[in-house]
């Protein structure tokens, strides 16, 4: 819970984008923490501070201090170079002799299969020339249709015109969508701004505003809604083929991984053979599971299982849950009702024992998200 309250606990500006100072990843970002709000720019690329140590409070942003972290366009582009001439080197090689490492993101040829020794789950070989030219399958596309582009900060990692890049990709076409599936611990205010900059170049070249697709988990629902208040969020189960946890193996809930988006839900049919149904009152796809409730007026299961109604609550609820008498609220069965965890606590204090109660299964769930949270923040 640690990492996600500290998250909370950060705000973050984006509204003067443009005038922040640069590190090699482009425009820093502004946040401020705790109670004093101090505000300070920081990388928008990366949290770890040995990838990139910029770092300056805001009234700190004199020339001096800026000229050592100044831009330094050519990283990313000699980086592009070394990849496209590893590609090309790889391509000359006999389809046997091809790996392509999922842990490194790295294209080698099977005489360096030794220094993955290590990954070997992630290893595949034998990749063919149709595999080469399928970029959703291992990514590699030329120039004109890939760029290294920060969701974060709104700029294109490489020597070029962000913004010219930008308008001539966005105004070519009346309709377009976009698909972001971002680390779930990055924040949503600066993608929230991305997404803002994009629309309005699509308005002023009289284009239709895109049409957003969004891949975070469904815990994540509010915080989206208060970020991003047009996307709704799917009932579709994502999976994905390449993570270790949200794989489509092994797991009886199903993902917890959902798409939201801005396009009108009754438009998207979700495939019926995997048990979705149209739900005609709320003119959109659901779950097998997901139930109409003539009282909330909607389908209501967020998690992808069973929701019932509470008269007591006046609202559904997980079908786990029971309602109690002591917490005036639907619970697990086997919780610990409020008033006897105030008791225990007070208890606890006055024997000095700080230890926490991670029997509680409210906690455990905690537990759960934070790890995922964890793993996410480590993927980034
Ligand atoms: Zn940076
Ligand atoms: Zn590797
Ligand atoms: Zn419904
Ligand atoms: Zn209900
Ligand atoms: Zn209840
Ligand atoms: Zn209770």
């Amino acid at each position: 819970m640690v990492e996600l309250e500290k998250n909370k606990n950060i705000s973050v500006h984006m509204d003067t984008l443009e005038q922040h100072p640069h590190c090699s990843h482009g425009p820093t970002i502004l946040f401020s923490r705790g109670l004093d709000g101090k505000k300070f720019y920081s990388c928008a690329a990366y949290r770890d501070k040995k990838k990139c140590s910029f770092f300056l409070w805001e009234n700190q942003s004199g020339e001096k201090y800026v000229q050592q972290f100044e831009r330094d366009p050519i990283i990313s582009k000699m980086i592009r170079f070394k990849l496209q001439s590893r590609l090309k080197f790889v391509k000359s090689l006999n389809q046997e002799n091809r790996i392509y490492c999922h842990k490194c993101n790295e294209l080698l040829p099977k005489s360096e299969k030794h220094l993955h020794l290590e990954h070997e789950d992630f290893l595949q070989e034998n990749i063919d020339d149709f595999k080469l030219s399928r970029p959703s399958q291992l990514q590699f596309y030329q120039c004109n249709d890939f760029r290294w582009f920060n969701l974060f900060n709104c700029y294109i990692l490489e020597e070029c015109d962000t913004k010219e890049i930008l308008v001539d990709l966005l105004s070519k076409e009346d309709s377009m969508a976009v698909l972001i599936d971002p680390p779930f611990g990055g924040r949503l205010e600066p993608i929230a701004y991305t997404m803002k900059k994009f629309d309005d170049i699509r308005l002023k070249h009289n284009k239709n505003f895109l049409t957003k697709f969004l891949i975070l988990p469904y815990f994540m629902e509010r915080y989206v809604k208060s970020c991003l208040p047009e996307m709704s969020m799917l009932d579709y189960k994502v999976d994905y083929s390449n993570h270790k946890k949200f794989n489509d193996t092994g797991r009886n809930k199903g993902s917890p991984i959902r798409l939201f988006t801005n396009a009108n839900q009754s438009k998207i049919p979700l495939p019926s053979d995997e048990n979705y149904h149209f739900c005609e009152e709320c003119n959109r796809w659901v779950s097998g599971e997901n139930n109409h409730c003539y009282q909330c007026g909607g389908c209501m299961s967020k998690n992808g299982r069973k929701y019932i109604h509470c008269n007591l609550c006046k609202k559904c609820v997980k079908c786990t849950w029971k309602h109690c008498k002591k917490c005036k609220k639907c619970c697990l069965p086997d919780h610990r009702c409020i008033n006897d965890q105030i008791k225990t606590s007070s208890k606890n204090k006055r024997q000095g024992q700080n230890k926490k109660y991670k029997s509680s299964i409210n906690l455990k769930s905690t537990m759960i998200k934070k790890n995922i949270y964890n793993e996410e923040i480590k993927r980034f």
